[in-house]
């Protein structure tokens, strides 16, 4: 059985959140992230981690991500990336 094939990868993604949350990705940018997130539950995981630190921070970037948390989405996205 063979998945869809996404336009963006997790790894590209990831890069987007940032300037998602920021308010500064691009409008074709933000389209091509919200599809992605719309199939992707690492991502959107991922997004909501990011979400979660800037409320409490005040601050965004994966600099600013407890190394556990880091830890954490780095296994999810293993797992993510084994079912190919
Ligand atoms: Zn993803």
């Amino acid at each position: 059985m063979k998945l869809l094939p996404s336009p963006l990868v997790c790894r590209d993604a990831v890069e987007l959140v940032s300037d998602y949350l920021d308010g500064t990705l691009s409008r074709r940018g933000r389209r091509r992230l919200e599809k992605h997130l719309a199939q992707c539950d690492a991502c959107t995981a991922y997004l909501d981690q990011m979400r979660a630190t800037i409320a409490a921070s005040g601050t965004v970037g994966p600099e600013d991500l407890p190394s556990d948390v880091v830890e954490g989405l780095v296994n999810l996205f293993r797992q993510y990336r084994s079912d190919d």
